[in-house]
């Protein structure tokens, strides 16, 4: 990565983790050490949020996978922006590819889901990224800039987004998208940035990769010069997510 932009390194421990089992993740977490270079978040499943707040080092913030664009009232299983922070998280997880093409969630969705988040206090990661058949058939660019303009219209505040680009072929398959491969797209996230934004936003906005990172391939990536941290699956639930946190050094 290049310019003032913070290195960023989220985790997204999914439906994993128990209580015995985040004891651990938070000792490795505190034992460390991680750069001061770093900013560190990472998105617990939604019922050990406090748990996970109390028991993880303060320097990481802690983020939900999800929530929904209302305040309270009846949307049974729903969990709300000002449930988030009641608990002292910070930030939200919104459009995983997961919730996308497990759950159906769709762009409309998932925007309104942002701008509510925002609205309400919470910083977000909204997530996207394009499926294998749309890559083989060069349908890239396409698809990640609809799913940014299906965004745009309810992020009001873009020092408090963090864009993970997270191509749908490479995660939770061990499949990394190459660092050429992954800074072709961020290059163009961010021209795109410029385009439709600001070239104020496109320089400070931190576009982050996930795609099967670890340990052994986050150095390049994080070398490339628009890729300002990562969003990490399965490796964060792993003491090698202090190495992916401690890429840039
Ligand atoms: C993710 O869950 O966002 C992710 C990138 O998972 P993995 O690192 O396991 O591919």
């Amino acid at each position: 990565m290049t310019g003032d932009r913070k290195f960023f390194v989220g985790g997204n421990w999914k439906m994993n983790g128990t209580k015995a089992e985040i004891a651990v993740i938070a000792k490795f977490m505190k034992t460390g050490p991680l750069s001061p270079n770093t900013e560190v978040v990472v998105g617990c499943p939604q019922c050990y949020l406090g748990y996970s707040r109390e028991h993880l080092p303060a320097n990481v913030g802690v983020a939900a996978q999800n929530c929904y664009k209302a305040a309270k009232g009846a949307f049974t299983g729903e969990v709300s922006p000002g449930m988030i922070k009641d608990l002292g998280c910070e930030w939200v997880i919104l459009g995983h590819s997961e919730r996308r093409n497990v759950f159906g969630e769709s762009d409309q969705l998932i925007s309104e889901k942002i701008g509510f988040a925002l609205s309400e206090g919470l910083k977000v990661i909204p997530c996207f990224g394009e499926q294998l058949a749309e890559r083989e058939s060069g349908r890239t660019k396409e698809v990640v800039f609809a799913q940014l303009s299906a965004m745009k219209p309810n992020i009001t505040d873009w020092s408090k987004v963090v864009l993970a680009y997270e191509p749908v072929w490479a995660i939770g398959t061990g499949l990394t998208a190459s660092p050429a491969q992954a800074q072709e797209v961020h290059a163009q996230l961010r021209q795109w940035l410029r385009d439709n934004v600001s070239e104020e936003v496109a320089n400070s906005t931190r576009i982050i990769y996930g795609g099967s990172v670890t340990a052994g391939t986050c150095k390049e990536l994080a070398s490339q010069p628009d890729i300002d941290g990562f969003l990490v699956g399965g490796a964060s639930l792993k003491p090698e997510f202090v190495a992916i946190i401690n890429a840039q050094q």
